[in-house]
């Protein structure tokens, strides 16, 4: 049984989150959203996080500006200013224990995603550090994403889907998606493939060494 789990990351965004919780509901999917602290911070973005939570979807955090990675950041205070401060925002929604995706700048796994702070945080906050394991980059092929998506589904038995509810476009292409990972067979999961967890809870359960800038 091949797995599917998907998840939302960069939003709220005020036209394209309602777009995707409407296609999501319509099919009984549940998910996850990764919210960017200062866009669930502006005029009536926390109604759109509450709404998916109240609909069944997880949030995560996905730090406060989504600028630069965490691994390449030198301030000492940065890990709580990106990720403290948008767990306090989101908290009255958020997922337990608390979910932190890193920023990858583009996608990729490495040691930018994480500082030392950023791990000292994580651990001491109890959260659960959820990775990926399929990226289609919906970002930069808002038209040919879903393709990519379905040959990283089918190489691999359970599959993390990052996507974005951003407008580029791309999430006019989800409903036929998700049809067609219905139609496939697909199981549609909201928890997440033990191996993009490299943290579950506040503990290091996996080598951790690769995502962390260590100075
Ligand atoms: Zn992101």
């Amino acid at each position: 049984m091949t797995r599917v789990s998907l998840s939302f990351d960069n939003g709220p965004d005020p036209q394209v989150t309602p777009f995707v919780l409407d296609t999501l509901a319509e099919r009984g999917i549940r998910s996850t959203f990764f919210v960017v602290g200062e866009r669930a911070a502006e005029p009536g973005a926390m109604a759109l996080v509450e709404r998916a939570h109240v609909e069944g979807h997880w949030i995560g955090n996905h730090t406060w500006t989504h600028s630069v990675p965490l691994g390449r950041r030198t301030e000492p205070d940065s890990a709580d200013a990106e990720i403290g401060r948008t767990q306090k925002l989101v908290a009255p929604v958020a997922q337990h224990p608390a979910l932190f995706r890193p920023f990858g700048g583009g996608g990729i796994l490495n040691q930018d995603l994480l500082s030392e702070d950023a791990l000292r945080l994580l651990c001491a906050g109890g959260f659960t550090c959820v990775l990926w394991n399929a990226i289609p980059r919906d970002w930069a092929d808002p038209d040919g994403w879903a393709d990519t998506a379905l040959a990283q589904i089918a190489s691999q038995p359970w599959s993390l889907v990052v996507l974005h509810d951003l407008p580029t476009g791309a999430m006019r292409h989800l409903p036929a998606f998700l049809d067609t990972l219905a139609a496939r067979g697909y199981e549609i999961r909201q928890d997440f493939p033990p191996d993009c967890l490299p943290i579950v809870g506040g503990t290091v359960v996996r080598p951790i060494d690769g995502y962390v800038t260590r100075h």
